[in-house]
């Protein structure tokens, strides 16, 4: 036979070198963390560290071009022959696109493949990566923005370019949770949220032009004028379960502390008096739930206004609330600013698999917003969470003979009952259990759930011990009668 000559292929030329930057070092996360809470850095030492480099190019199509740096240590028990990264902007719910590439690993370049409907990247390892052993990759990408609502998408504000502001929600390639299930790949439906991430590091470097003023997840190292008129804006953001950014020319904010943090309330130009009353209602939340399920440990929280159709969204250390609460007709505003401040815990401090069981996180928040006026003695909001916003819902599901249980993925229900099930039935769940508990156990059993998996990535049966830890009574026919239905 004749010998065949293999050419050499050329490597891909990357569009910007690769970053040097040490991901061992996790000094400057003290930025963004209470003096007191500075060591929390070392209580993870493992969570993935990334270094995000990107520029916002507007125009009729907006992107966000970059490259990111990641040191992704294997925490499970198994080797690892390949790490995944979520491309979100390729999932129908978001209406964009992300394309990710050329990508290297401990030096050497790989041939990625793309799944899930190309929401998922798919990186090959040369040898498969052992329990405890760091894996060193770069990769280069593009997100695209949306300017428009596409039919069947989760509407606007999620992600992209809408009433003059930038919502870059999960535009850099992020890895997913590894579990008992491997690898977190749905296609997640175009309601509910996408997400399922480990805790993490985020070091970014965002370019944007200068007139934009930021809201973003950590705190800013730096805000640095380029002679071309950008502005390159440093920032750390970690431990956090992700980095979230949005911009406008438009934003403004008033502020005040809480137990040591700074509460930014971002407005649009009208929006004023509403960030007035947001920032009332958050630094009041913000209060109520460090007390009941332990301290916040950041220096900043922002609270953003979003022309956005759902009532909010949130994103660690920053939620997002629908500008049109800002006008005369507040509606369910403040529901909406407890309920996402709430979440600072439940999906950021203790993660959960929102795709898969997204009461875990969702019942939680909106049985919080019950809590809080509870602990703030407001008797009327208390009593309409109790009466209008859960039983009213869960009795018009039961009488349309919508009922279902309250557990499992986020594809599993009718969009139209989701509501009904995951905000209201839920909450009536752990109603329940702290009545079979009584007050005492349901509160300090909430506190070590929290304590537990802070940092963490918890599950339904985590809560249940965590109940279990603090009473003796029977709670399987709750959890059967509310949440799994029977066998
Ligand atoms: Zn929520």
């Amino acid at each position: 036979p004749t010998a065949t000559l293999t050419p050499t292929p050329t490597p891909p030329q990357p569009p910007i070198p690769t970053p040097e930057v040490d991901l061992t070092d996790r000094s400057l996360y003290a930025a963004n963390l209470k003096p007191a809470f500075a060591g929390d850095v070392d209580l993870v030492p493992h969570a993935p560290h990334y270094f995000i480099q990107a520029e916002l190019l507007p125009g009729p199509t907006p992107q966000v071009r970059g490259v990111e740096r990641v040191r992704y240590v294997n925490q499970e028990t198994t080797p690892l022959d390949a790490i995944y990264f979520r491309l979100y902007p390729n999932l129908p719910g978001y209406g964009g696109a992300s394309q990710a590439g050329p990508v290297i690993v401990d030096n050497r370049f790989v041939s990625p493949t793309l799944e899930y409907a190309d929401s998922a990247l798919r990186v090959p390892l040369a040898a498969p990566l052992p329990p405890g052993a760091a894996a060193d990759i770069t990769l280069w990408f593009t997100a695209t923005l949306p300017t428009s609502v596409t039919p069947g998408t989760a509407g606007s504000g999620l992600y992209g370019f809408f009433g003059g502001v930038y919502d870059l929600a999960g535009f850099y390639p992020t890895i997913p949770v590894y579990d008992d299930e491997g690898w977190n790949l749905e296609v997640a439906a175009t309601f509910g949220d996408a997400t399922f991430t480990d805790i993490a590091f985020h070091q970014v470097e965002f370019t944007l032009p200068g007139a934009l003023q930021i809201v973003a997840s950590g705190s800013v190292l730096e805000e640095r004028p380029n002679s071309d008129g950008t502005t390159t804006w440093r920032l750390a953001a970690g431990p956090m379960r992700a980095f979230y950014l949005a911009a406008s020319e438009h934003y403004r904010a008033i502020s005040q502390e809480v137990n040591g943090a700074t509460v930014n309330s971002w407005h649009l130009p009208g929006g004023e008096e509403g960030a007035r009353t947001a920032l009332s209602y958050a630094t009041s939340s913000l209060a109520t739930f460090e007390q009941l399920f332990g301290p916040y440990p950041y220096r900043e929280l922002d609270v953003v206004a979003m022309p956005t159709t759902a009532f909010g969204m949130e994103y660690p250390g920053v939620i997002d609330i629908a500008q049109s609460f800002y006008g005369p007709n507040g509606g369910a505003f403040a529901i909406s600013v407890v309920h996402e401040v709430a979440h600072q815990w439940w999906y950021n401090l203790v993660g959960n698999d929102q795709p898969d069981e997204p009461w875990l996180d969702e019942s939680l928040c909106n049985y919080a917003v019950y809590l809080h006026y509870e602990a703030v003695d407001w008797p009327e909001m208390r009593d309409a969470m109790m009466n209008n916003i859960f039983w009213y819902r869960y009795n018009a599901a039961r009488n349309l003979g919508i009922d279902r249980p309250v557990g499992g993925p986020v594809t599993g229900f009718d969009p139209a009952n989701y509501i009904n099930m995951v905000y209201s039935k839920g909450p009536l769940f752990l109603h329940a259990v702290r009545e079979r508990m009584g007050d005492e156990a349901f509160f300090a059993a909430l506190a070590d759930y929290a304590a537990t998996h802070r940092y963490g990535v918890a599950y339904p049966e985590d809560l249940m011990a965590a109940f279990r830890r603090h009473t003796t009574a029977p709670l399987d026919d709750l959890y059967t009668q509310w949440i799994t239905g029977p066998p």
